[in-house]
């Protein structure tokens, strides 16, 4: 009888231990993806998300057809619909890689008990993460809330495994259940047509991926520490999408950076940043809508503004570093950390708008938009969040344009109107950056007093 591999946020066939787990069974594979906006508390995903998931499936499909297998696409309420697939498949047993999203987790542990009380054998392993949320713990039980420390324990613990290779060859079924035609899931824009600028950037899938890395760890690593924050440099690995949608594992990452010989210790604490956000997602389920830190809850956040909101959205707020990166964000469905932290900060202290409508417009517009990295560095830029930034660090996006682009040439290559040959076509700021700064800390200490 056939296996099911229920592939979600692991895209890829290298180092992935549910598709282990089903090959080694010996029985013939079936891939399956469901795209569900339905189960309760699922997040919908955003529009560049969407965009990359549809280029990640095709090139898992063919992956998986080429080896002999297959890929059953099905929209739905996952758990009814992965149930669906093992009825017509005849399957009788379902493996797949953890999640650690809050409904992600009520969703798969219902499954798992439905199906094996039908009899069918279910596996969960650990695949996008190298250490299980709940296995690294405080000297006092409790999860961790600071990242220096909870990065210590982590590299205290047994090293990640080692990745497992790819397979060459998986069983197909002799039969396959009906699947979905991708196109019927009209994943890409159509009218308008706002995809261009990720066409031109980006190929999704593992094939890419790797590549990706490959180039990554002889190119640019050995420049990573003293280049990672400048915006124009090109010095950063780009695999964020890949980690999102697991067409690379945080494993291979890993143990391929060590093996390049290249001092890596900054640049594997970024990925531990990553597991962070994710224990601290795994502890706080609700991390895109509440305030981890409770006082903030009494923010006098002022009305809505929908004009300012707007202007930062479309990248026309007359701060030069910050257009830049917001069209950069619209044109290329990621943008670079350092002007996250910018951006992020000028929306929620200089505009005084809540971090969630920035979390928001960041997942409807990145690639990588991620449930656990995306909510925690918007709580961790509004100060509201785990070993979050203090909320009197405003960022100045003069100083910071000055420190990390001196020459100007990611601000020209983005914005190009606030160049010296073209100044007069450059708006004036819609807000006033010295005193904007005066009323966000006016409003912080309003906060701190009445909470
Ligand atoms: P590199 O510098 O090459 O880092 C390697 C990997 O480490 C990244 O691919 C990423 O997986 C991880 N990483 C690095 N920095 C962080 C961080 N601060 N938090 C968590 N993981 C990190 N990252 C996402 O993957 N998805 C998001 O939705 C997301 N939203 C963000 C929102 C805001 C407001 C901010 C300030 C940061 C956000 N980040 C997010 C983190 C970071 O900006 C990106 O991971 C990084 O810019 C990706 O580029 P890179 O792959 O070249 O990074």
């Amino acid at each position: 009888q056939p296996s099911i591999v229920w592939f979600r946020d692991d895209l890829r066939l290298a180092d992935n231990p549910a598709l282990r787990a089903a090959i080694d069974r010996g029985e013939p594979v079936i891939g399956l993806y469901v795209l569900d906006e339905q189960s309760d508390g699922i997040r919908p995903l955003g529009g560049a998300a969407k965009w990359w998931l549809d280029g990640s499936l095709r090139s898992l499909s063919a992956r998986l057809t080429e080896r002999g297998s297959t890929l059953v696409l099905r929209r739905g309420r996952a758990a009814s619909v992965v149930e669906e697939v093992v009825k017509d498949a005849g399957a009788d047993a379902v493996f797949w890689s953890r999640r650690y999203g809050g409904a992600e987790r009520e969703v798969d542990a219902a499954l798992k008990s439905a199906l094996r009380g039908s009899g069918v054998t279910v596996a969960s392993f650990g695949a996008s993460l190298l250490f299980e949320p709940w296995t690294v713990q405080t000297g006092a039980g409790t999860p961790y809330s600071v990242f220096t420390p909870f990065w210590r324990a982590c590299q205290s613990m047994p090293a990640p495994r080692a990745p497992l290779p790819e397979p060459r060859e998986i069983p197909g079924p002799q039969s396959e259940p009906t699947s979905d035609d991708l196109d019927d899931w009209a994943l890409l824009p159509t009218d308008p047509d706002w995809a261009g600028g990720l066409r031109e950037t980006w190929e999704p899938g593992e094939p890419a991926a790797r590549a990706r890395l490959r180039e990554f760890l002889a190119e640019d690593l050995a420049e990573y520490d003293r280049s990672r924050d400048e915006p124009s440099a090109g010095a950063t690995s780009g695999l964020s999408p890949r980690l999102r949608w697991g067409e690379l594992s945080p494993h291979t990452v890993w143990h391929e950076t060590i093996e390049s010989g290249h001092p890596a210790g900054r640049f594997l604490s970024e990925l531990g940043w990553r597991e962070f956000a994710s224990h601290v997602l795994y502890h706080h389920p609700d991390l895109a809508t509440k305030n981890l830190r409770p006082e903030f809850d009494a923010f006098p956040w002022p009305r809505l503004r929908p004009a300012q909101l707007r202007a930062w959205q479309q990248g026309r707020t007359g701060v030069p570093l910050v257009d830049a990166g917001m069209r950069e964000l619209w044109r290329t469905g990621v943008m670079h950390n350092r002007i996250r932290m910018v951006t992020a900060s000028f929306l929620v202290k200089n505009l005084l708008i809540d971090w969630r409508r920035g979390e928001e417009w960041f997942w409807d517009t990145l690639v990588d938009a991620d449930g656990a990295s995306n909510p925690f560095n918007w709580q961790w830029v509004a100060g509201s969040g785990a070993d979050a930034a203090p909320y009197f660090r405003v960022f100045n996006p003069e100083l910071q344009a000055k420190k990390f682009d001196p020459h100007s040439e990611y601000i020209r290559q983005w914005a190009p109107e606030y160049g010296p040959d073209a100044a007069d076509l450059a708006p004036p700021p819609i807000v006033d950056l010295a005193q904007s700064r005066k009323d966000a800390l006016a409003a912080y200490e309003r906060m701190r007093r009445t909470s």
